[in-house]
């Protein structure tokens, strides 16, 4: 019993306007390393130290858990900072290739249906919780790049060859009990641990398509933006919180991708009903802490730089958004713990996910009983470090 329907356009269809190349720069975390009105809140967000309290959610053990999630990705792959390194380094390298493949050599048969499936079943083996396929549209390329090293912010050119004419969106679950806790610390170590398993995912799948004699560039939050690509692969829809809504895991996920030569047939794009539901909705905007996503229908207005023109959706407001992580001593996801998608899989919730596609007439009925079972508080930091017997 499928819950989505495949639709003809992919991102396109919330495009109103001309897209502009986005210079990456004016991403939200990129803005303290240069904007004069963000340096403040960089200092705050990014070089205060945080101790721990004696409060459920935020004691030393809280914060150990979120350290060791990040690990992978900011010593081995820093997407966050612009990549390029590490698991997301654009080249075949490294000593060690094993087995090694003998230079030159490439599968000759140019059967995209075969790779597409290579690609899927390889995605999921390293991690994947999702992989989608596209045509790489190369507006959504950033023009140009922005890294952050130790020295500080720097502008950089963002060429990709004509030849990567595809990209492969690939989605990581996040923990829904830790979720659950957000704004304290374990949602944070589930987005730490989100971003881990992106840069190992995407490392992986990049070199096994190098293994095949093609090209390929991983990326987590860098190089391109994830959610319209992850909208072309038909990884899901956009929603109100600004996030990618997927129908299996909602907005709980992390997206990374590869960019690659290797010829593949793209995945069709998919709806499920996400837009009504969120037209009437509106529990992220009312749950935010910092009222940083809009009420109503959506609109092409930006509210600053960091957002995209030419896109009608609900933008978020990235200014109020962090700084509220800044006062809050970690991140946030009450907009993904909120959100009625975001359920792990089971009949009952399987069953509300096929009427919200299939019957948006109930969806006044669905959104009730959500608030009735109690879903979308904020879940018992405590209770989340017991083991389940
Ligand atoms: S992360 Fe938190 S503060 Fe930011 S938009 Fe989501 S709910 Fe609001
Ligand atoms: S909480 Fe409601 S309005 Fe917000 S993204 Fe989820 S479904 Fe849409």
């Amino acid at each position: 019993m499928k819950s989505y329907r495949v639709v003809e356009q992919g991102a396109e269809r919330y495009v109103v306007g001309k897209i502009e190349p986005y210079n990456q720069k004016n991403e939200m975390f990129k803005r303290p390393f240069w904007d004069p009105r963000m340096l403040d809140l960089g200092e705050r967000f990014y070089r205060t130290p945080v101790l721990p309290k004696d409060k459920p959610g935020y004691r030393l053990q809280d914060q150990s858990l979120v350290n060791a999630s990040w690990r992978l990705e900011n010593e081995f792959a820093r997407g966050v900072r612009g990549g390029r390194m590490g698991f997301y380094d654009w080249k075949w390298g490294g000593l060690y290739n094993y087995p090694r493949v003998p230079p030159g050599l490439s599968i000759t048969e140019n059967d995209p249906i075969s790779n597409a499936c290579g690609i899927k079943k390889a995605g999921s083996f390293f991690g994947a919780s999702m992989v989608g396929i596209c045509k790489l549209d190369r507006r959504w390329l950033y023009s140009p790049a922005y890294l952050i090293s130790s020295e500080g912010g720097q502008t950089v050119d963002n060429d990709i060859p004509d030849e990567f004419k595809y990209a492969i969106a690939i989605a990581v679950e996040m923990d829904y009990e830790a979720i659950n806790c957000s704004p304290a610390h374990a949602a944070s170590a589930a987005t730490g641990a989100g971003y881990s398993r992106m840069a190992f995912t995407a490392g992986l799948l990049a070199q096994y398509i190098r293994g095949l004699g093609y090209q390929a560039i991983p990326c987590g939050n860098d190089t391109a933006c994830s959610i319209p690509i992850a909208i072309d692969a038909g990884l899901g829809e956009i929603a109100r919180n600004g996030l990618l809504i997927t129908p299996q895991f909602g907005p709980r996920v992390r997206l990374a991708k590869v960019l690659t030569d290797l010829p593949l047939l793209p995945d069709q794009p998919i709806e499920f009903g996400v837009r009504d539901f969120c037209m009437m909705c509106e529990k992220c905007a009312k749950k935010c802490p910092s009222q940083s996503i809009p009420y109503g229908i959506p609109d092409d207005t930006p509210h600053n730089i960091s957002n995209r023109e030419g896109v009608l959706t609900w933008h978020i407001n990235a200014e109020t958004c962090l700084n509220f992580w800044a006062v809050n001593g970690t991140d946030c996801s009450n907009c993904i713990r909120t959100c009625p998608f975001n359920k792990p899989a089971g009949r009952l919730h399987d069953g509300v996910r096929w009427g919200i596609a299939n019957t948006p007439w109930l969806n006044r009925l669905f959104l009730w009983g959500d608030d009735l079972l109690g879903y979308g508080r904020k879940g018992d930091s405590d209770e989340f470090w017991k083991l389940d017997t």
